[in-house]
């Protein structure tokens, strides 16, 4: 196993990942910012580096410091969490040119899916659906960007090659707004992503957002571990996520999770990662690969009994996989609720100190998150403060024990997003299962 473990991330998911080293025996060194001293597990790990200042760039994003840190405290590896460094290639590259280990993909493969254009390549040539689209960049040839669009038959969507964070994107319904959107995605591709890459798909009008998690091994195995509904979305930021997903039958997680273990093969995958989805009139179509852990990998740890954090360390170490894909069965239902410190009716942030704060309990009831009495959240970082996981026997029964936790979750000094949550809950098609990616915008009049 790993002797010591770097955790260059901050708030739950540093937690999440420090618990998952205790259990491993691994040691851990906590780098954080100045802001964040006091930060659970920065409290909790048996060594830990102040690497800067609270702005990310100066310190989460600040790649020399980190290398610096895994030196001077003798870590064998890297562990990026999601957000921050975590699908940074050249980060990536680094830790390994630097003698670490990092906890993730190959910094090639990293490269390779964060192209939209090559990635989707990939896909095809591995079997898995992807949208009807221009199969690949738009030219400067103006007729030949109409046929295209012609072919695919409106509405469509130009994206960015290397977009991300929803960014980049800008649908189009009808010819005469076709060149100039290609020009504008251009434009605003180039200035954001410093890659100005383009290209077309069809825009698929009322998709949910469905989503398989695989492990691999980078030794020839891989496997699935089902799938995720995250349809409930404002903004492209999700909001409550699911496993399994409504309405998806044991034969189609099968065709879609089987063509996602051979994609990992085809692409020489290693680590934890996640295929994104639409899904619309029982069709899957890939969108983009996440290289990394995500926010939402416990609804998948609850209805499959994988410790995924543990699986990443145990591939980083060199270990195979522990599980053939036959001892993967899922069993009951899970949902997770993303608890915000922001007003539930204007989004805007709340930090501030945590004047009194009593976790929710009980059979079922999952609860992943830094905070304690006492504790600041600062304004420099995301929003989220913990994530609030309910398991049942079956989606009816999580969803009650959804309704209960919110309710004697206590988070008093700042503002939360629990109501928002029991709103989304209450509504009645959301209870029935399956609504698309634009039902809460809807719903809160968004659109
Ligand atoms: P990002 O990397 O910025 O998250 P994605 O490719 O994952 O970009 O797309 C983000 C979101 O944009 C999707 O979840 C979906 O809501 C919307 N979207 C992207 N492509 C399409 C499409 N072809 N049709 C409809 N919606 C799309």
């Amino acid at each position: 196993m790993l002797d010591k473990v770097v955790i260059a991330n901050r708030g739950e998911i540093a937690l999440r990942v420090l618990r998952a080293c205790k259990e491993l025996g691994i040691k851990t060194v906590a780098v954080h910012s100045t802001a964040d001293r006091d930060l659970k597990h920065v409290l909790l790990a048996d060594e830990s580096v102040c690497i800067g200042e609270p702005a990310a760039m100066k310190s989460y994003l600040n790649v020399p410091r980190i290398i610096a840190a895994a030196e001077v405290t003798g870590a064998v590896a890297i562990h990026p969490g999601y957000g921050f460094l975590s699908e940074n290639a050249d980060f990536a590259e680094q830790v390994e040119q630097s003698g670490f280990i990092f906890i993730g993909p190959k910094a090639d493969t990293i490269r390779v899916m964060g192209d939209k254009v090559e990635a989707i390549k990939a896909m095809k040539k591995a079997g898995v659906p992807c949208v009807p689209g221009s199969d690949g960049p738009l030219g400067e040839d103006d007729a030949k960007n109409i046929a295209i669009a012609k072919r695919i038959g409106y509405p469509v969507i130009i994206k960015a090659s290397g977009g991300g964070g929803g960014r980049g994107m800008r649908v189009v319904h009808a010819e005469d707004e076709l060149l100039q959107s290609i020009q504008m995605t251009r434009a605003e591709a180039g200035a954001a992503f410093n890659n100005d890459m383009v290209y077309m798909e069809k825009y698929l009008e009322n998709p949910r957002h469905i989503e398989v998690q695989v492990l691999a091994d980078g030794q020839g195995g891989a496997i699935h571990l089902g799938e995720r509904d995250c349809s409930m979305q404002r903004r492209h930021q999700k909001v409550i996520e699911e496993a399994p997903a409504p309405g998806i039958t044991e034969e189609m997680r099968k065709f879609i999770g089987e063509r996602c273990c051979r994609a990992c093969l085809e692409i020489d995958y290693r680590g934890a990662g996640t295929f994104e989805f639409l899904y619309e009139n029982g069709e899957f179509y890939f969108i983009e690969m996440n290289t990394r852990i995500q926010v939402e990998h416990p609804v998948t740890e609850m209805v499959t009994g994988v410790d995924l954090i543990k699986e990443q360390l145990r591939i980083a170490a060199g270990q195979p996989l522990s599980f053939k894909q036959d001892d993967i069965k899922l069993s009951g239902h899970a949902m997770e609720c993303r608890i915000n410190a922001e007003d539930p009716d204007t989004f805007v942030p709340s930090p501030g100190t945590i004047e009194r704060f009593h976790p929710p309990g009980g059979l079922g009831i999952r609860w992943d998150s830094h905070i304690y009495s006492g504790y600041k959240v600062p304004p420099h970082y995301d929003s989220m403060i913990g994530k609030l996981i309910t398991y049942g026997e079956n989606r009816d029964v999580a969803i009650a024990r959804m309704r209960n936790a919110l309710g004697e979750l206590v988070v008093d000094g700042i503002k939360t997003n629990p109501p928002l949550h029991q709103k989304i809950l209450a509504d009645e098609n959301f209870q029935h299962g399956g609504t698309n990616i634009h039902y809460l915008e809807k719903k809160l009049g968004m659109q």
